[in-house]
């Protein structure tokens, strides 16, 4: 069997280090080619000396030229910037490319692997929130296949028929039902919202994330983009896509059939399960995941999202309904929101205002092509920026 050659986007992060070690595991299976990373170098450094890739890709050159010569002995050519980051993600020799870069910043690398017929195996969801409508029709134009790492979407995609063509009336689909833990502030008294700490909103109670994904968990942004990322996944309309409360983060979704069988993937939440599922599919093979211990399993509890607590969910269901550009400037707003909040600017509670506040600026628009996503994009970025100001003001 000939290995499946691999470029990881985002390797130093939570979900590209998850991808490396269930890669480890397999090394007559899988051949690493490429790996990406912002900061984090020596990550990277040692990334390359266990995987030797053929090359390795920083943001910056000043970097690059650090990495390169820590790396000067083991022959991995060492390469600066966004053009090289669409080089590595659609190179002759890759098969498949992990998208595990956050937020839009993944945007491009992840459209050049579409637009060369690669496996993507998707973990960067903003970049479909952003370019759902062109994304999904580059995937069709250029034959890519898009596999979802969002372990949400991950268990959809284990919970549909083999042959799921796009059409979920045709496979007597009636719900999509994307379970949610609720994030560490479930239960947090609502007075003591006001006053949360990016340490704790960074506290996921059942996963270990990067900082801007733990946030958007705590606000239950997260779970509207998910819902985003379902509409284009699954070709569902926003009212065939649930959410659920779901605390014990067991039951990762579940498909309701219209014969009344509901079928759900279930599993210890531990993100190594959907990605050794995607790079090995439509094989399986040991992700150093643990069995589910149902006897362990005390209780598993499902609740309806409290929206008003968390108005994150709503926004995102209103920019899937208003469509076009609005939810390019939900995400761009709620990438400036976090950042602020992360950087102690913004109270944990105006996150919700800075998106809506943007939204109502920024007028909805078509967003058929590139072009027009990058404009809602950075309207987007601009109104939010002007809203955090204005409440830094007040701070
Ligand atoms: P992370 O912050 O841990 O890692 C992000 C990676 O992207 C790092 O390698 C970083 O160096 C790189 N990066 C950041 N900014 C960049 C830029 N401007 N240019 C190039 N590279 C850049 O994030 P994560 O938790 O691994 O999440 C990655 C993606 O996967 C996100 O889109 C997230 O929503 C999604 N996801 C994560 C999880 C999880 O459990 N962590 C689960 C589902 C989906
Ligand atoms: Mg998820």
């Amino acid at each position: 069997m000939s290995r499946q050659r691999l470029t990881i986007l985002g390797a130093t992060g939570s979900i590209g280090v998850s991808t490396l070690d269930v890669v480890a595991r397999h090394p007559e299976r899988f051949k690493v080619v490429a790996l990406t990373g912002h900061r984090r170098l020596d990550v990277l450094e040692a990334q390359c000396r266990q995987h030797r890739p053929r090359y390795a890709v920083v943001v910056d050159a000043a970097d690059a030229k650090r990495l390169a010569s820590a790396l000067a002995d083991i022959g991995t050519e060492v390469l600066a910037g966004h053009d090289a980051l669409e080089y590595v993600a659609s190179l002759p020799e890759v098969d498949a490319v992990m998208a595990a870069i956050v937020g839009a910043a993944g945007l491009s690398p992840t459209l050049a692997a579409i637009r060369s017929g690669k496996k993507v195996l998707l973990a960067n969801k903003e970049a479909l929130v952003m370019a759902g409508g062109v994304f999904m029709a580059e995937v069709v134009r250029w034959g890519a296949t898009l596999l979802p790492i969002d372990s949400e979407h991950n268990a959809v995609f284990q919970s549909l028929p083999h042959d799921f063509d796009g059409d979920l009336h045709s496979s007597g689909v009636r719900k999509i039902v994307l379970t949610a833990s609720g994030g560490p502030f479930r239960t947090t008294p609502l007075a003591q919202l006001a006053e949360v700490t990016p340490e704790q909103a960074c506290a996921h109670p059942n996963w270990v994330m990067g900082r801007k994904i733990s946030v958007d968990s705590a606000t239950m942004m997260n779970k509207g983009l998910e819902v985003i990322e379902a509409r284009w996944l699954f070709n569902a309309a926003p009212e065939q896509i649930e959410v659920v409360v779901h605390p014990q983060s067991i039951v990762h979704s579940l498909v309701q059939y219209v014969d009344g069988s509901v079928v759900a993937e279930l599993g210890n939440p531990d993100m190594r399960t959907p990605i050794a599922h995607a790079l090995a599919y439509p094989e399986r093979i040991e992700s150093g995941v643990a069995s589910l211990d149902l006897f362990s399993v005390l209780q598993l509890n499902f609740e309806k999202p409290d929206l008003q607590r968390f108005p994150c969910v709503a926004l995102a269901y209103r920019s899937l309904m208003a469509g076009g550009n609005a939810p390019a400037v939900l995400n761009a707003a709620n990438e400036v929101a976090v950042a602020a909040f992360l950087d102690g600017a913004l109270p944990f509670l105006r996150i919700a205002d800075v998106i809506s506040a943007a939204l109502d600026t920024v007028p909805v628009q078509p967003a058929n092509d590139l072009e027009a996503v990058l404009a809602a994009d950075e309207h987007g970025r601009a109104a939010a920026r002007t809203c955090v100001e204005f409440f830094r003001k007040r701070l």
